[in-house]
């Protein structure tokens, strides 16, 4: 039995123009044991504004559709993208949603996308990402109704890319009271962790976040973990599953979990 993937987008996203049908389809194909769609709700995005507004009554009408038609296989969620004046707004529309499953993501630090060159002109790796990760917990704390934290070191994705492999690559002793401090809070509210794969098709080698995070987290009792490839392609569907569970049993993790109407399912790994 193949795993569930949790994290994939679709034409609903600002960034993705593959139909939920063909999503399914190649899922079906490769034996995954089910999907959960998030596509990407990022309102006030700085950079193209109304890109990654949702069309949500739209998306809830064709998600429930295919829903019926693929019970127990085919979930509704959505990945949020974070930030602190936002809160009021998510916590009023998660209050009155019935989506299966939510991540939290930070894609904007202060008005930036580390996505793009600007959010590191003029300064290196440490600065860029202590931004981040304070940027992050900053938000935990004001609003935290979501189940899954997703892509952890997202901002080293692309710091990778812009500073060059070694330079801005994130080491978890530079941040380690932040990102401990996180581990602390998600832990404290039944949050789960991402493990999302969509960096291997950056050409990186480790998932998000990397296995040397992941360790440290399983260490200080983190056991609650979710899987997601992150897909806007086909062929990105359940990206590498295979490898990280291997890697992650080795790390100590037994299971993952589904979330279904809000509540997580353990699977095994
Ligand atoms: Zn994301
Ligand atoms: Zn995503």
């Amino acid at each position: 039995m193949g795993l569930w993937d949790t994290h994939m987008h679709t034409a609903f996203s600002g960034d993705c123009d593959v139909l939920p049908e063909d999503m399914l389809a190649t899922a079906l194909e490769k034996g995954l044991a089910g999907i959960t769609f998030t596509d990407h709700l990022d309102w006030d995005y700085p950079n193209e504004p109304g890109r990654f507004d949702l069309d949500l009554v739209h998306y809830h009408k064709t998600m429930d559709a295919l829903k019926e038609k693929h019970p127990g296989f085919l979930l509704k969620g959505i990945e949020v993208g974070l930030q602190e004046h936002l809160s009021e707004k998510h916590r009023a529309l998660l209050n009155d949603s019935d989506f299966d499953y939510v991540i939290g993501s930070i894609h904007v630090v202060h008005r930036k996308d580390p996505y793009y060159p600007s959010y590191f002109e003029g300064r290196n790796a440490k600065e860029a990402y202590t931004e981040y990760y304070q940027c992050m917990l900053d938000n935990l704390q004001a609003f935290h109704g979501f189940d899954s934290l997703g892509h952890l070191d997202y901002v080293a994705r692309y710091g990778m890319r812009h500073l060059g492999k070694e330079a801005g690559a994130c080491h978890y002793v530079d941040y380690a009271d932040l990102i401990d401090e996180i581990f602390r809070f998600i832990m404290d509210h039944d949050i789960s962790l991402e493990v999302n794969t969509g960096a291997y098709r950056c050409d990186m080698t480790e998932p998000n976040p990397s296995f040397e995070i992941l360790k440290r987290y399983r260490k200080m009792g983190g056991k609650m973990i979710t899987l997601g490839a992150d897909a806007h392609h086909t062929e990105h569907v359940g990206l590498h599953f295979e490898k990280i569970a291997d890697e992650l049993r080795s790390i100590g993790f037994t299971s993952y979990l589904v979330y279904k109407d809000r509540n997580p399912e353990e699977m095994p790994l």
